[in-house]
């Protein structure tokens, strides 16, 4: 994510880090090419200014403050971090209401996206309601794009994909096909009625995909005004393609001329997306980014977390992130065996069950690989040098999985009863030579001891600790 910049301000602090003590001269310098890379990265100017009034307000000051701390350098890259997660939306962002709690009567919680044609609304839609299901809501999808015929229909077939009920053009009683022009705007607003109808008896959370144009142009934006009153929506949010740089703050602001815009989301980010996009939205649209898309499968939505994301872009990695990515990936095993996991690993016995739990969330996550990308960078790279010769790439995970599924259930509680020809039994029925078990058996037996020294290491030692693990 955003690699250009990031790599631009790494090599700022790198330098900066590599001196004593910071003078005036060496900070204003750091300061023209922060600039210069922020104007790179396609960051709007009034942005960029709203960067340095946090960041680095009076150079003299700041190199007085710097001076009497330790690290200054260390100290300074915490300032833009602060000042890039400001930046972001940081202590901007209101929760989102979508609880049936507040619901007046007659009218459902509903969430309307906008956005140009192309910007992903459709995929958004269905990625919303894929991820606000998982966090116990009941959404209920329905395309009032009628500019196209497949329009539906695409919607429709993410939306069976995801296993999401949708509501139907052809169900509404007061269809009238065939019909042109203005009227078509009229058959979206009969439409929009009908399905507020449907998920107020459903109890559901309206999640609305529309219609966009090539441009951002009055009949289009009549009709979602229009579309905006009748369904008086808990959040509108706008869908941007992040890969338009500061034109999609451009673009949030021109729709929120017409629209009353709660928020963004900020789609392919999994690209080389210029950072202009996210950075310049809260300066520019002053509109803070809900969600991120990162990818074109339905799981490739993430909560967009300006503190994160700020320390991502400094290549400082995001370990709260990956945490987050960890519990979602979690496959689902039965409650009794989780339970007596999360004891043994907290008594310090991890067994092979709890290990094999683990090789399914690094599988989960896209193996070292996936996990690389919310680590600090420096890492990131060892990680990379050492993906190969590792037992942590996805073909070897999927292997010492089979082995594990090989042995009974005494011999995952108890590795220490595997002699040689339990290995063998094993090593057959996992299709694997000895060797392979061993690896495993020796693998686990270190991950292991490692486990039971983590187990009494509390939240700051694990941060701590963490780094040096990749060492
Ligand atoms: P709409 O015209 O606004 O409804 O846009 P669509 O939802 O049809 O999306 C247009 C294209 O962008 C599709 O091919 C999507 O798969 C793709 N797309 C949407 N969101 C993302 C994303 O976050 N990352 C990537 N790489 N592709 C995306
Ligand atoms: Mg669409």
């Amino acid at each position: 994510m955003f690699d250009q910049l990031s790599q631009s301000l790494e090599n700022v602090f790198g330098g900066l880090r590599r001196r004593a003590s910071l003078r005036e001269q060496d900070i204003e310098n750091a300061n023209q090419e922060i600039r210069r890379a922020l104007l790179e990265a396609d960051v709007a100017l009034n942005a960029v200014k709203a960067f340095f009034e946090n960041f680095a307000p009076r150079t003299d000051l700041l190199t007085q403050e710097l001076a009497q701390t330790i690290n200054p350098a260390d100290e300074l890259l915490k300032r833009a971090q602060n000042a890039l997660a400001r930046l972001l939306g940081e202590g901007a962002q209101r929760p989102m209401r979508l609880a049936s709690t507040e619901i007046e009567l007659s009218n459902p919680p509903t969430i309307l996206l906008a956005g140009l044609q192309g910007s992903g609304k459709t995929t958004t839609a269905v990625k919303l309601a894929f991820h606000l299901q998982k966090q116990k809501h009941n959404p209920l999808l329905v395309s009032l794009d009628f500019s196209r015929p497949a329009a539906e229909q695409q919607l429709l077939t993410l939306a069976q994909r995801a296993k999401i009920p949708t509501i139907l053009q052809s169900e509404n009683p007061e269809n009238n096909e065939g019909v042109t022009g203005n009227a078509i705007t009229n058959r979206v607003i009969a439409f929009a009625k009908h399905a507020k109808n449907i998920a107020t008896k459903k109890n559901a959370l309206l999640i609305c995909d529309t219609a966009g144009r090539m441009q951002v142009d009055e009949q289009a934006m009549d009709e979602i005004a229009s579309i905006a009153k009748i369904l008086t929506p808990r959040e509108t949010l706008l869908v941007a393609d992040a890969m338009l740089g500061q034109e999609a703050a451009n673009i949030a602001e021109s729709f929120k001329q017409r629209l009353q815009i709660s928020g963004i989301i900020l789609t392919r980010l999994d690209g080389d997306a210029r950072a202009g996009a996210a950075l310049s939205m809260m300066s520019s649209a002053k509109k803070p980014v809900r969600f991120a898309g990162t990818g074109e499968s339905i799981d490739a939505l993430e909560k967009f977390d300006p503190n994160a994301i700020a320390s991502r872009i400094l290549g400082r990695g995001d370990l709260k992130g990956l945490v987050e990515k960890m519990q979602k990936s979690t496959p689902k095993v039965e409650k009794t065996s989780e339970k007596q996991e999360k004891k043994d690993i907290a008594y310090g016995k991890f067994n092979l069950n709890a290990h094999k739990k683990q090789i399914q969330q690094m599988r989960n996550v896209g193996g070292l690989e996936g996990l690389a990308k919310h680590l600090p960078k420096a890492m990131q790279d060892k990680i990379n040098n050492a993906r190969a010769k590792s037992m942590v790439n996805a073909d070897k995970l999927k292997r010492q999985e089979v082995i594990i599924n090989a042995m009974t259930r005494d011999e995952r509680k108890n590795p220490k009863i595997i002699h040689a020809s339990r290995k063998k039994r094993i090593a057959s029925g996992a299709s694997a030579t000895i060797v392979e078990v061993n690896r495993l058996l020796k693998n686990h037996a270190s991950t292991a001891k490692a486990m039971k020294t983590m187990a009494k290491w509390d939240d700051k030692a694990l941060q701590r600790n963490a780094t040096s693990l990749f060492r």
